[in-house]
């Protein structure tokens, strides 16, 4: 079967490099959005042009400027968002509403998949004020792609591991303490943990995948579902020595979390949903979802052991 056309948008960031780097690995004829907002910004020149070393093709678009989305994404079969959606840096998956836009009027892709890539937000409808904007974001998406009748994958990627492992699952932290560490109430319910570059292979392999057309792919490597407990005994292991440890309760936390700013705030909301009720892992997946490591056994993922050894 010949290998899809890919456009990626966002592909400067922190996911979004990775997924540009999983297409060409997979031998997809892989565009790169190019924004000219980013102007005179040179890290994000250099890395495009990086890519384009590499054979990718750079595409000149910008959001605000319709037609030549729709030229971009005329060029493709298959265009993968990775637009920023963490509020601590930026959010703007409503912007994708233009991209969605583009893609119907073009009417040649045979696959879109947005920008999501954390909790399934449809399972998320009930998160906390202000944390809760995430997902609802991500639903208004969602609803435009299938009230324009786009074909679709959705990937639930859970916790990117350069967060989660990196700080032991406490929120604000991203490098593992040798010393000390707060549990999150009793630290036991379970998360997942995937690393960032096993996320876009997966991204990637789902695309010309029939299996996965409509559906939601969750990302569960069965070694990294683990409570917070789990991951600071697998670091202990690690250093060779016992953390002293703390806990916040559930109380404490919400309390906490009313005193920060907006976007800490909703960083927060995200940490109680997976931390404290368990919320990525607390549920059977439906028959509107699959599981990637059952799609794609051949992807040998990272575990949360060899991950967390670039810490030591
Ligand atoms: P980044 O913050 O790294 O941003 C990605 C890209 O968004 C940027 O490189 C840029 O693309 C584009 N962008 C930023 N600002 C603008 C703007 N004003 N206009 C247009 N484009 C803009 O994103 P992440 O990689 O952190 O997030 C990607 C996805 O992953 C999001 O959906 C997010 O919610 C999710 N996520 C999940 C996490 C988890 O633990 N599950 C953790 C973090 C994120 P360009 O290359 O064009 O400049």
């Amino acid at each position: 079967m010949e290998k899809s056309r890919v456009l990626i948008v966002g592909g400067t960031g922190y996911l979004g490099k990775r997924i540009v780097k999983a297409s060409l690995a997979e031998g997809h004829e892989t565009y790169v959005v190019h924004r000219p907002e980013i102007g005179v910004d040179i890290e994000k020149v250099q890395m495009l042009l990086s890519f384009k070393e590499k054979g990718a093709h750079l595409v000149e678009a910008s959001f605000d400027d319709h037609q030549s989305l729709v030229n971009a994404v005329k060029l493709v079969d298959v265009v993968i968002c990775a637009i920023s959606g963490v509020h601590i840096r930026s959010h703007h998956i409503l912007l994708q509403l233009n991209l969605v836009h583009a893609i119907k009027e073009a009417g040649n892709v045979k696959r879109f998949l947005p920008s999501e890539f954390g909790s399934d937000p449809a399972r998320m409808m009930y998160a906390i004020e202000p944390g809760r904007v995430t997902f609802d974001d991500k639903m208004v998406v969602r609803k435009a792609i299938e009230e324009a009748k786009i074909p679709f994958t959705y990937i639930s990627a859970n916790c990117f591991a350069g967060y989660f492992l990196g700080g032991l699952c406490q929120p604000g932290h991203i490098l593992p303490s040798r010393d000390s560490v707060t549990l999150l109430g009793d630290g036991n319910q379970k998360a997942i943990y995937v690393d960032e570059d096993d996320i876009a292979m997966y991204t990637i392999k789902t695309i010309d995948d029939p299996r996965t057309l409509n559906k939601t792919v969750y990302l569960r490597p069965p070694k990294n579902i683990l409570s917070q407990r789990e991951v600071v005994q697998v670091w202990e292991k690690l250093i060779g020595k016992e953390l002293q440890k703390s806990s916040i309760s559930e109380k404490d936390f919400l309390a906490t979390l009313k005193e920060q700013d907006y976007a800490q705030q909703i960083g927060l909301g995200h940490y109680y949903h997976v931390c404290f009720e368990g919320c990525l892992a607390n549920f059977e997946i439906g028959d509107d979802g699959l599981e990637a490591t059952q799609l794609y056994p051949e992807v040998k993922y990272i575990s949360v052991e060899d991950y967390m050894k670039r810490y030591l």
